[in-house]
């Protein structure tokens, strides 16, 4: 395969699960499994799981595993036959799950305050907006609505109210429970849906570090109140995803791609990662191929400087998940090639710390020697998330003794981790790196790498050394 810097994210689901999927899905270029927890049993993503790590393992390439919990998303309940259609006119009732019981001719919602919360005149968009109601009155538990946008409506489809976020807490008790679920199986990352607020990030890492466990989260901006308090948001959260399902329903679609911008800008200011998500190739749900525009649009974020981009239903529910992710592993490469690519660096020529201008700094002069790697020695993973913000021409080559962290690290722009075992000796170091891009076909004798490292080693954020090592 050649070489990608822009990482890939690929949701797992009944089209994806079982190991012969799994494996030509990572054979593909996922370098990120998401879990989505607002589908399936918390007994399926154990499964999976522990597939990815034996499919990973078998393949030899470190692939992190995802949580995203639900958040306070509201869906339909199920129906009789499985879906229910829509006329293009007419009326419809909406009715609150527990008390639908297999009636045939409403549509079930999941949500307790649904007669209270809404009022006349309310759109409630179904699935991503592809189903549009109006709300005409409220009587005995019933909401009236007038079809605005017919079509079919399935068993869970999401459903958006707009006063919703008046109620409902952005961390739910099934939330509660699945992340705790998910740091006893041990996942690398946890995406919080419907984040409003910095403390909403707060609130899951204080669950987080009563587990003991320090696992990265990742915000996902998806409501007019987060981006109201994006800078705070940006600060207490380790990642973001531009989350454009739910984004592309709380503002007009029109506004997506600008909001889809500014945030990339935070994070890239923030020098946190961030993942472009959903309909990135919606029609390979189906087709074998993609559309020119959905092409596009994975060129554009990768373009943009986006660190990872995402694949949802194409990859958990689709036809053919490993068609859709060797497109997209295509796409980004096609894109990174070509002489439009010149992605922005998240470092400044001012107001850095030491680990940030060293990274810089190293950047700059494996492209002034004309370098075949830079080499990062991080046991935390922070120099290589800076060396990545930095965004060098050269391949990053991260070296790591944490097994948890080469896990992460496969998230992050351009790294691609490697296994070390000793990193307190800057020479075994360097050696260990000269093997290596050798052995690879990366560098002759003769040529260059560049190698960062922090001395004394093994203590996190001492980053502090560069040095050139001439291959041979
Ligand atoms: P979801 O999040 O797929 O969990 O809804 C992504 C999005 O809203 O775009
Ligand atoms: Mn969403």
């Amino acid at each position: 395969m050649a070489f990608r810097r822009t990482k890939m994210v690929c949701t797992i689901g009944p089209a994806s699960d079982s190991p012969e999927a799994l494996e030509r899905l990572v054979r593909a270029g996922m370098d990120v499994a998401r879990l989505n927890f607002s589908h399936g049993s918390q007994a399926d993503h154990a499964r999976r799981l522990q597939t990815l790590r034996e499919v990973a393992d078998r393949v030899g390439r470190p692939v992190a595993a995802l949580q995203d919990l639900c958040g306070p998303k509201i869906r339909t309940g199920t129906f009789p036959r499985g879906a229910f259609v829509l006329p293009a006119e007419g009326e419809i009732d909406l009715v609150e799950a527990a008390q639908a019981a297999g009636a045939r001719d409403v549509i079930p919602v999941q949500y307790e305050g649904l007669a209270e919360d809404v009022v006349p005149g309310d759109a409630i968009l179904i699935d991503d907006g592809r189903v549009a109601l109006r709300v005409l009155g409220i009587s005995a538990g019933r909401v009236r609505c007038a079809i605005e946008q017919g079509g079919t409506v399935r068993d869970h489809a999401g459903v958006h109210l707009p006063s919703r976020s008046l109620r409902v807490s952005a961390l739910t008790e099934k939330d509660k429970a699945d992340l705790a679920f998910g740091l006893s199986i041990g996942v690398d990352y946890v995406a919080l849906s419907f984040v409003r607020s910095a403390a909403d990030v707060r609130q899951v890492r204080e669950i987080c570090e009563a587990w003991g466990k320090p696992t990265p989260i990742i915000a996902k901006i998806e409501t007019p109140a987060a981006v109201d308090d994006l800078a705070g948001i940006v600060a207490s959260a380790d990642a973001l995803m531009v989350a454009r399902g739910d984004l592309g329903v709380e503002f007009p679609p029109e506004q997506v791609p600008v909001l889809q911008r500014q945030i990339l800008g935070l994070a890239r200011a923030a020098k946190r990662p961030v993942i472009v998500a959903t309909e990135m190739l919606q029609s390979m749900v189906h087709a074998k191929r993609p559309t020119r525009a959905e092409a596009s649009d994975v060129a554009s974020a990768v373009f943009d400087g986006t660190d990872a981009v995402m694949l949802s239903a194409e990859s958990a529910t689709g036809d053919h998940p490993h068609v859709a992710a060797a497109m997209m592993a295509r796409i980004i490469v096609e894109a990174e090639s070509s002489s439009f690519y010149a992605p922005p660096s998240s470092m400044p020529n001012d107001g850095l710390t030491v680990p940030e201008a060293i990274a810089r700094a190293a950047c700059g002069l494996a492209r002034e020697i004309h370098a075949k790697a830079l080499v990062a020695f991080t046991s935390s993973g922070s120099t290589a998330r800076f060396v990545s913000k930095a965004r060098p021409t050269v391949p990053i080559y991260a070296f790591c003794p944490s097994e948890v962290t080469r896990r992460l690290l496969a998230l992050y722009w351009g790294v691609q981790p490697q296994r070390i075992d000793d990193v307190r000796d800057p020479d075994v170091m360097t050696d260990a790196a000269n093997a290596f891009v050798l052995a690879n076909g990366i560098a002759s004798p003769g040529d260059k790498i560049v190698a960062i490292f922090g001395a004394p080693a093994g203590v996190p954020g001492t980053t502090n050394s560069i040095r050139v090592r001439v291959c041979g």
